[in-house]
């Protein structure tokens, strides 16, 4: 099969066609797995981390890519949830134990077995995978194949942070930064709680401004005080100033959620500005969102499919992959990116 590869890390500054197309033998399933003739694979940020070894692939050569839906082209011999030619999608959670209590309780995103599709097993930046079919979910039909996949990963990321942000209807909740990731969310909590209200926190006036045209009953800057306060606050920022700033606006045992994979350092002296009976007294809390469950994925694309949601995209032929990212890296153009693979 064709397939762009990763051979090594570099710095995409350095090396501008990090990933090289390949001749590789095609994926064999096991048992439990199913082979998948991929049709679109979304080209996502943790690509970048992973060339330039942010999160570094275990070996090398890998295929990247975790937003692959296609179809099944072979089912492993106790493959029981999929026949052939049914349509299908994959996403970051790529297989776990099975059998630790995380993976029992539905956290199987914690499970020190976690593996990666596209970092630590091949993803869908090729002609075929295989995953667990346990591990791959049946895509609504409301959605093209490139439309599905960026749900797969940031959509379904941003529901659990919504899930986690322990939310109830009629409950004030906060965003602090209004990127993609923010407005999907956005979007989720005015379906799910529709007596909620939203207030935003973003830097720029125009995001304000698209914040309040969406629906936010407030928009501000990110140390604003909000008007009320709130009980669950979700950050979507790489900053540490939009934390700080958060925890003074939540009530009493309020929370907030930072879906965010990594914070990065330019601002940490931020933090030394935290004042604990301001910021966290009266059980404050602080959590984090790690990795996607299955439960996540499956639900969110349902949900993505009643609101509806459904992202606007480009389409990159597979061999134009070094290209797609690059304009990801520069952020040229807004919306979502993906890969066509005839
Ligand atoms: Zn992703
Ligand atoms: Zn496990």
């Amino acid at each position: 099969m064709k397939a762009m590869v990763l051979g090594k890390i570099s710095r995409f500054h350095d090396n501008k066609r990090p990933l090289e197309m390949a001749d590789m033998p095609d994926p064999v399933p096991k048992d439990t797995e199913i082979l998948i003739k991929v049709s679109t694979c979304g080209v996502c940020h943790t690509e970048l981390d992973e060339i330039e070894g942010r999160t570094p692939p275990p070996h090398f050569p890998i295929v990247l890519g975790h937003e692959v839906v296609g179809r099944v082209a072979e089912a492993g011999k106790t493959v029981t949830r999929f026949q052939v030619g049914d349509r299908v999608g994959v996403g970051w959670i790529h297989s776990a134990c099975g059998q630790c209590n995380y993976c029992l309780s539905d956290n199987e995103n914690v499970c020190e077995q976690f593996r990666a599709t596209g970092r630590d097993a091949n993803g869908g930046y090729a002609e075929y995978m295989t995953v667990p079919e346990d591990f791959a979910y049946p895509i609504p039909e409301v959605f093209s194949d490139a439309e599905a996949a960026p749900l797969l990963c940031a959509g379904a990321i941003g529901y659990r942070s919504l899930r986690l942000a322990n939310l109830q209807d009629g409950q004030n909740l906060g965003l602090t930064g209004f990127g993609a990731s923010a407005h999907l969310v956005l979007k989720m909590a005015q379906h799910l709680y529709q007596n909620s209200r939203i207030f935003v926190f973003a830097r720029s006036e125009k995001e304000q401004a698209f914040a309040k045209e969406l629906g936010a009953v407030w928009a501000g800057s990110t140390e604003d005080a909000s008007p009320e306060k709130l009980h669950s606050i979700i950050d979507t920022t790489p900053a540490w100033k939009p934390i700080v700033e958060g925890l003074k606006n939540l009530e009493c045992g309020g929370r907030l959620v930072i879906n965010a994979i990594r914070k990065e350092d330019g601002d940490k002296d931020y933090l030394l500005k935290l004042d604990y009976p301001s910021h966290l007294w009266l059980e404050k809390e602080i959590k984090s969102v790690a990795n996607v469950a299955r439960k996540d994925i499956s639900e969110f694309l349902q949900l993505a499919a009643e609101i509806p949601i459904k992202p606007h995209v480009q389409v990159f032929p597979l061999k134009d992959a070094n290209r797609a990212l690059r304009e990801l890296k520069e952020r040229k153009i807004r919306g979502g990116k993906v890969l066509s693979i005839p």
